[in-house]
């Protein structure tokens, strides 16, 4: 094989990792405000529960008020009674005593059913804040890992890059810019594998002389219809 043709595969294969790793690194911030969205819902939730309860509490007050204004006007309607001089006069002041009173009940059901809403929704808002909590905890964790692997990773990608860099010092300068073009232009695939007459860069047939010859691996060859470096690999073709 010519050393060219090992050097461009070498190449291949750091291109092809750092091309990935470089992927995974740039979409680390993505993953992470994922991450966040079930933590921001919660937040959001626990805002929402929090006015619900303020305004139940808020309708509590004004129907404790309004209880409080009519029993203060059922004492005072009592406190008429002895100064009523007809049974006629009474008998319609107690009817009016009564349908006040009977005004009164409905509030106070009202009210019962009141308190009740700010016990279910104080419930709701505690288990909100719970949820909040555990999602908190659940994103600080992700994050540290993805943190860690970004660290990890740009380590990684450092040291790729500079024995990647060392390796294309050595091939020769119109070789390598054409091995650039293609990685630039042909999605980071720049030399490819071919086998049983296919180009494994754009699943072309090449013609069966060129196939010959590119199985040879005696000199460079490129594909005719994507351009890219082509390579015979006996030891996968006989793995098969
Ligand atoms: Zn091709």
């Amino acid at each position: 094989m010519p050393n060219e043709l090992k050097i461009l595969r070498e190449l291949q294969t750091y291109d092809t990792k750092i091309i990935k790793e470089r992927d995974i690194i740039d979409n680390i911030p993505k993953k992470i405000s994922e991450y966040e969205l079930p933590y921001k819902e919660a937040l959001m939730n626990i805002e929402k529960k929090k006015k619900d309860v303020e305004s139940a509490l808020k309708q509590k007050r004004d129907l404790e008020l309004n209880l409080k204004e009519i029993a203060d006007n059922i004492d005072k309607q009592k406190a008429r009674i002895t100064s009523l001089k007809t049974n006629r006069e009474y008998s319609t002041h107690i009817k009016e005593i009564e349908k006040i009173e009977a005004d009164k009940s409905k509030l106070e059901d009202k009210l019962l059913m009141a308190m009740e809403n700010v016990d279910k929704l104080n419930k709701e808002a505690k288990e909100a804040e719970k949820t909040l909590g555990l999602e908190k905890k659940k994103i600080e964790e992700k994050k540290k890992f993805l943190e860690q692997d970004q660290i990890d990773l740009t380590k990684d990608l450092k040291s790729l890059l500079s024995k990647r860099n060392k390796l294309a010092k050595t091939l020769d300068r119109t070789i390598y810019n054409q091995y650039m073009d293609l990685l630039e232009n042909k999605y980071g695939l720049a030399v490819v594998e071919v086998r049983d007459e296919v180009c494994h860069g754009c699943n072309l047939n090449i013609q069966p002389q060129i196939y010959a010859e590119v199985i040879k691996n005696e000199r460079l060859h490129r594909c005719l219809q994507c351009g890219r470096y082509i390579y015979y690999d006996h030891e996968a073709a006989n793995q098969k």
